[in-house]
């Protein structure tokens, strides 16, 4: 189609397979035309993957909303105990935190109910429901307003049906008969959770959570890391994800659809302001505190990156003046901000003085909401359009730590270079300014430390040589 002319190969809508054919494209017009905007088409499914991804399909539609295996399901959760060996079972993802968080932990809650043959529902709050397509044909993917347990947005540490508190307090143990079991279990997975909540890595434990009908799992985690190391799903994900590092690749390129609305706001701004440069660089900034909206040091931290790493051409000395070198290529840079001080800035420099190789430089930012907001939909729209125009982009360079620019590099499957994250006392730019990561993969931010067949802690960073320590997090869990 000669009117999208921005990929470099032919568009291949369906992603070599990883997405699903024939769903109603004027509903959700990203779906198909995402692969017209990407330079880069990204890793392949492998055939495994893509014929889990159509089973699993099958089984959201056999099991979903408005189904009899459904009502029955329901009803089961109502009378409070499990049946021998259910028809369905379900993960129900709940949706908190900023949308980077919701987008990990919906992702993880889905390999894992792959995993486990669990149909998986999202908490429809946050704006999940009008941020993004269904996932999957015929059926969907958001919890219905009038599941029984009401207050699960409220599940906390406390909460006593979390697994972690029925272990401490002996409500369960793993010898008891599946028909004793309660009918669901609240899984607390949430940064602050504790030594017993972390046994959800552990295979005994994962073997007793196979005969609960539901759970409910609250993280603002990526927590594949520490599925991949649990023995029982390890033969699996190596014949789904020959390639380690783009697990989240593939996740979140098949489920995250933008739905129309921020559609309309990607395609305008990349054809507007990115389009026809030769090369487009994402930079992310993220300054988790306050103190950091302008800071002189961290401006110079960007700077020396882009200029170290040669992502962008330095600057001649004022007044100086480069002819423009004929053939010499342009850039546009997205920058993506809460605030609009370090556009400024950048921008600002590029316009007073001409670049050393005489190329041109255009500086673009979409918007500053000030600060992070919660339940307000222009806001999520704005921040999930533009963690989508990142991904867009040819090069990118991101804030350690930032689950926002995670989602960007797993999207565009770009190994970005990071900017280290800043310590509060700030009195000079981080040295080095940023690296460039190992792999595309998002970081697990509060692994296990846990031996489980050992009963004693661990360093999980040393386990398989395929799940390491981030750089951005130290304690972090990544595959590389
Ligand atoms: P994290 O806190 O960096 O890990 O990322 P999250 O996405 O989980 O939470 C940060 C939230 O702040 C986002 O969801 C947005 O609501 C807002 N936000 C942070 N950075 C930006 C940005 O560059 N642009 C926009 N529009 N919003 C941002």
């Amino acid at each position: 189609d000669g009117s999208f002319p921005y990929a470099r190969s032919p568009p291949d809508k369906l992603l070599g397979g990883l997405l699903p054919d024939g769903l109603d494209e004027r509903s959700c017009r990203s779906r198909y035309e995402s692969s017209m905007y990407r330079r880069n088409p990204g890793r392949r499914p492998s055939p495994h993957l893509i014929a889990k991804l159509r089973k699993h399909e099958e089984l959201q539609r056999r099991c979903g909303p408005n189904t009899n295996a459904y009502n029955l399901a329901i009803e089961q959760l109502r009378t409070g105990r499990s049946v021998g060996s259910p028809e369905c079972k379900y993960v129900v993802s709940i949706s908190y935190r900023g949308l980077g968080n919701r987008i990990l932990a919906a992702a993880s809650a889905f390999l894992y109910a792959a995993l486990t043959d669990r149909v998986l529902l999202v908490d429809p709050s946050n704006e999940m429901d009008e941020l993004f397509c269904e996932p999957f044909p015929g059926t969907t993917w958001l919890l219905p307003r009038d599941f029984p347990l009401a207050s699960y947005t409220n599940f906390s540490i406390d909460t006593a049906e979390s697994y972690g508190n029925m272990l401490r307090n002996k409500v369960l143990s793993a010898d008891a008969p599946a028909a004793e079991l309660p009918a669901f279990a609240y899984l607390h997975l949430d940064h602050d959770y504790g030594h017993e909540d972390k046994m959800f890595f552990c295979d005994d434990d994962q073997r007793l959570l196979s005969n609960v009908q539901w759970l409910v799992m609250r993280t603002d985690l990526y927590t594949v890391p520490g599925l991949f190391l649990l023995t029982a799903f390890q033969e699996e994900l190596d014949a789904l994800f020959p390639e380690r590092d783009a697990v989240f690749h593939h996740l979140v390129r098949y489920l995250f659809h933008p739905t129309n609305h921020v559609w309309g706001l990607v395609t305008r701004y990349y054809r507007a302001y990115l389009a026809r440069a030769d090369l487009r660089l994402g930079i992310q900034v993220r300054n988790f505190d306050p103190r950091h909206a302008q800071s002189p040091h961290i401006l110079q931290q960007i700077t020396s990156c882009v200029w170290r790493e040669k992502l962008l051409p330095e600057l001649l000395a004022t007044e100086e003046h480069a002819a423009r070198a004929p053939g010499a290529r342009s850039t546009a840079v997205l920058m993506t901000s809460l605030r609009s001080w370090y556009y400024e800035r950048i921008k600002g420099m590029y316009w007073d003085r001409a670049t050393a190789t005489g190329e041109d430089v255009s500086v673009h930012q979409p918007s500053h909401e000030g600060q992070q907001q919660f339940g307000k939909r222009s806001h999520d729209g704005r921040a999930w359009a533009e963690m989508y125009l990142l991904s867009l982009c040819d090069v990118l360079v991101t804030s350690g730590w930032s689950t926002f620019g995670y989602v960007a590099q797993g999207l565009g499957g770009a190994r970005p270079w990071v900017l280290h994250k800043q310590p509060e006392n700030l009195t000079s730019a981080p040295d080095p300014p940023c690296f460039r990561d190992v792999s595309m993969e998002p970081c697990f931010h509060a692994p296990h430390v846990y031996d489980c067949k050992m009963k004693r802690g661990m360093d999980t960073g040393e386990v398989l040589p395929h799940v390491r320590h981030c750089q951005d997090v130290s304690w972090g869990l990544k595959l590389v």
